[in-house]
């Protein structure tokens, strides 16, 4: 099956919430980063919608919501058609529940928020894990992975080196996201939470600027089919099936643009790529390409199975599992698949 991949950016604010830029400055540092879309997700509102979702240039601009309780479990809704407005929801379930009635996709946002911090960004991690019905989460949340290490010292110094900040997914996230992924497929994404704030009093500081932000995290879909320019609701349907299918992977190309990486499994003549689930047929060889030299790590169910350095690395997997790929450049994480799913005949009942 030919695919065709397409990169853009998930989670990001505006002023149509608590985003420090206009629509109009987003999509012009998106477009300037080189993304084909970006997914608005406003606190409560879809507001945007109407005036902003489509083609502008290049880039496409999708508007979607992030459910926003006050006391954490905040979900990105997309593709739902009415807001949900869900601020003094106790419970999670419900607003999954809400978000699949409407035909939406429900990803948990920075579900390990991170410690309190001295930065005005509020510890809001997802506390409903009895909550199912999900697609998937953020395994890397940009913004709380730079906020965890900032305080008032070296505020100045991360301020001006982010990267310096950036250490990678929150190992809690990955070890839950393997956890989950042995019952049923959990789509991993990473999400920017862009805000663009401008530091009260001293509005020339812009913290973690949209443009900059644009190209650091990066979510790599595989569509079936390329985006097309003529139809902003079909190039939109194509986006959303690439992930709630987890036909994706996760690429912080601030490194290196990890644009061509590739990781699919042969069993039995038959090709399998990133998100599907196969009964095991007792052989498969899983194949990683990377478009520069990486150290490239295999896990099944969360374990390390083999690693090297170079741009491919094949394996035999004689054992069913969910096996995922992990790339590193020297000491930072680069790239992070999503799993192929290689089911266990279930045990046969007395
Ligand atoms: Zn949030
Ligand atoms: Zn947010």
């Amino acid at each position: 099956m030919e695919l065709f991949e397409c990169v853009g950016v998930i989670h990001v604010h505006s002023r149509y919430s608590d985003g420090g830029g206009s629509v109009k400055g987003i999509i012009k540092a998106a477009r300037k980063a080189g993304l084909d879309f970006l997914i608005l997700t406003d606190h409560d509102t879809l507001k945007p919608r109407r005036k902003w979702q489509g083609w502008h240039g290049d880039l496409l601009l999708i508007v979607d919501e992030e459910v926003s309780p006050w006391i954490g479990n905040h979900l990105l809704a997309l593709g739902i058609k009415e807001a949900i407005e869900a601020k003094r929801a106790l419970r999670a379930q419900p607003i999954i529940d809400e978000v699949k009635r409407q035909g939406g996709l429900a990803l948990l946002a920075h579900p390990f928020g991170g410690k309190e911090n001295f930065l005005p960004v509020r510890d809001r991690p997802w506390l409903d894990w009895e909550a199912d019905g999900f697609d998937g989460m953020e395994i890397w949340s940009y913004m709380y992975d730079w906020v965890e290490r900032i305080n008032l010292l070296n505020l100045p110094y991360y301020y001006l080196h982010p990267e310096e900040a950036i250490e990678g997914p929150h190992p809690e996230a990955l070890r839950k996201w393997d956890e989950l992924g042995k019952e049923r497929r959990v789509v991993g994404i990473a999400g920017l939470d862009a805000h663009g704030k401008r530091v009260p009093f001293l509005p020339f500081i812009q913290i973690l600027p949209y443009e900059y932000l644009f190209k650091t995290l990066r979510n790599h879909l595989l569509l079936t089919e390329p985006l097309d320019r003529s139809s902003a609701e079909r190039s939109i349907q194509l986006i959303y099936e690439a992930i709630g299918e987890g036909r994706c992977f996760v690429g912080y190309d601030l490194l290196a643009d990890s644009s061509g990486f590739s990781f699919r499994c042969e069993m039995e003549g038959e090709e399998v790529v990133m998100g599907e689930e196969r009964e095991f047929k007792g052989r498969a060889t899983l194949i990683v390409s990377s478009p520069f030299p990486a150290r490239i790590r295999l896990l099944r169910d969360g374990e390390e199975m083999c690693r090297r350095v170079g741009t491919e690395l094949r394996w035999e997997a004689t054992e069913p599992g969910v096996y995922r790929v992990e790339l590193y450049l020297g000491e930072k994480p680069w790239v992070f698949s999503n799993p192929i799913y290689l089911r266990g005949r279930p045990e046969a009942s007395p």
